[in-house]
């Protein structure tokens, strides 16, 4: 057996995405002007010398899992890098228009006025794709290491201190054994460990209930965004142009919306949101978007045009009473895994590089003062209380719960929120996790899932043809990264009290009920299917499954998502 190679490091970040990008960058720049400073005799102290800094992201290149709306609010950006546009900023288009739409089964209507929290004037429509790919080429420059296709398997610890992360072994089979192109994962050991890892991190769900961090905070509340390209006939769109959209086809009790950005080169980006706190046990984000593409006003858009792309991913809207304690002994949490999402304004990219800019600075007190202990990693939630960050996410802390008994109450609930600097009817309401809120099929009383839509492969599509247009790809001779506690669950008291939702609420066809030979249904896992939106960790109702990264590389690849 070969052996594991251990590389020591002064800081590690954990998944390249706005997060950690911009950590590791500011930690670079402000390193570099602390040991400038002191040699020119305009600060105390000692130098920090040349800092080990390193980056390790899951998939095959920075980018290809990086997916989201994407409106990009340039405020950590501009304080990261004052010209960014001049440094090749590769903005898609600054938002030239904003409308918002209610819409009913078959018409459309514009509010009046665009909410102030869906204003868009001063922000960019980007390729998160692209910008990922791009400081990420910023941050390599600064002389950080990124390690692209080296997933974090594994938190090392020493007692309760974290001291690291293990990277996925490479060439195991399916049985878990060995293949003659085997190479054991990597133990980085690092004297701060930045984690980063988006929307329900794996790594992220083994720490927080390992130490706690979640004593004081409220369960996330998580949606399924489910999202298109679509390249329409060249002159028809206007680059900059955003819509969203309320109402049809979510049933009244449920949360979601959709939105609709003219990006440049004739691309129409646009995805539907689905909240996961929804009932019925059908109810299939990605069947939502197909019905959405049916509406006259949407299907009228689409005409004439082809779907090129495709990719979901959940979306942590829980927000400010849903952050987890961020730091204790050699790690902080930055960016969606720990809640830095304004589900009021639908952007996190902007909150999550400013989360990763004040680890930044904590870490610098850290690495000087030579202590990497919780005690002095508290500064990073210090700094965090005292910053713009705090002051956006509190004033909407009140947002997502208000949507607990669906659209009308929920706008009520946030008019009234508006009115009071977040405070709304109530303070830090409690919703239970989203998988509690799903019932029986005994308990529907008669209650039907949306109703579905024909799926004709020009307008509507199936699962595995978006999955194909997401350019997924695993090594299919790899453990099954789905990790299922207990199939007899899954077979038989799943499919009697539930049905079997994995197979409506994975938007990319990985759960299938297959009938075997002796006429009995058996769970099927795809897992090669996989766009790692992590859905099925967070919905499945009895908790059994768990989503661990696959061989690192694999995954889909979001070009220009
Ligand atoms: Fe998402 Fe899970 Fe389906 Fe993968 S298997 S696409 S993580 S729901």
């Amino acid at each position: 057996m070969a052996e594991r190679e251990v590389l020591e490091v002064d800081v590690l970040f954990v998944g390249a995405g706005p997060a950690c990008l911009a950590g590791a960058l500011h930690l670079a720049n402000l390193a570099r002007q602390h040991d400038e400073a002191v040699a020119q005799g305009a600060r105390a102290g000692a130098p920090l010398g040349e800092l080990q800094i390193a980056v390790i992201e899951k998939a095959s290149e920075v980018g290809m899992h990086s997916l989201s709306g994407a409106i990009l609010d340039p405020h950590a950006l501009r304080e990261l890098m004052p010209d960014f546009e001049a440094q090749g900023f590769p903005a898609e288009s600054p938002v030239t228009e904003d409308a918002v739409y209610f819409l009913t089964a078959k018409k459309h209507l514009k509010f009046p006025v665009t909410p102030p929290p869906l204003q868009n004037h001063g922000n960019y429509l980007v390729s998160l794709h692209q910008v990922t790919r791009w400081l990420a080429s910023k941050v390599e420059a600064a002389g950080v290491n990124v390690f692209a296709g080296f997933a974090g398997s594994e938190i090392l610890f020493e007692g309760d201190r974290v001291v690291g992360v293990r990277t996925g072994d490479r060439g195991v089979d399916k049985q878990g054994q060995p293949k003659s192109n085997y190479e054991p994962g990597i133990d980085i050991r690092a004297r701060v460990t930045v984690l980063g890892e988006g929307s329900r991190g794996s790594l992220t769900k083994e720490l927080i209930p390992r130490l706690g961090l979640d004593r004081d905070s409220l369960p996330q509340l998580y949606a399924t965004g489910v999202k298109e390209l679509w390249r329409l006939p060249a002159g028809r769109l206007h680059p900059g142009r955003v819509l969203h959209t309320l109402g049809w086809p979510l049933p009244q009790d449920l949360y979601g919306g959709g939105f609709i950005y003219h990006m440049s080169g004739d691309i129409l980006s646009l995805g539907f949101v689905t909240a996961l706190d929804y009932k019925h046990p059908d109810t299939d984000p990605h069947l939502l978007f197909q019905k959405y593409k049916t509406h006259p006003f949407i299907a009228a858009m689409l005409a004439g045009g082809e779907m090129v792309a495709y990719g979901a991913k959940t979306i942590s809207e829980g927000g400010y009473y849903t952050m987890p304690r961020l730091y204790a002994d050699g790690v902080l949490l930055v960016g969606e895994c720990a809640a830095y999402l304004d589900a009021m304004r639908l952007k996190g990219v902007h909150l999550g590089m400013k989360s990763g800019m004040l680890a930044a600075e904590t870490l610098v007190d850290a690495l000087k003062a030579g202590d990497t202990s919780a005690a002095t990693l508290r500064g990073y939630p210090e700094r965090f209380e005292k910053s713009w960050a705090r002051k956006e996410l509190h004033r909407v802390r009140n947002f997502r719960q208000g949507y607990e008994r669906g659209l009308v109450p929920g706008l009520m609930h946030t008019g009234l929120q508006l009115l009071t600097a977040g405070r709304g009817v109530f303070e830090r309401r409690r919703l239970d996790p989203d998988y509690t809120h799903m019932r029986r099929r005994h308990e529907l009383n008669g209650a039907q899932a949306p109703a579905p839509v024909p799926l004709d492969e020009k307008l509507t599509f199936k699962k595995l043809t978006d999955v194909y247009l997401s350019g997924t790809n695993h090594d299919e001779d790899q453990p099954c990264h789905l990790r299922i506690a207990d199939f007899d669950i899954c077979n038989e008291r799943c499919t009697a009290e539930f049905g079997n939702p994995c197979q409506h609420f994975c938007p990319a066809s990985v759960y299938e009920m297959v009938e075997k030979e002796n006429g009995r249904r058996e769970l099927v896992v795809n897992f090669t299917n996989c766009v790692h939106c992590k859905t099925c960790d967070i919905m499945d109702p009895y908790q059994i499954i768990q989503w661990v990264p696959p061989e690192g590389g694999g995954g889909p690849s979001y070009v220009n998502m």
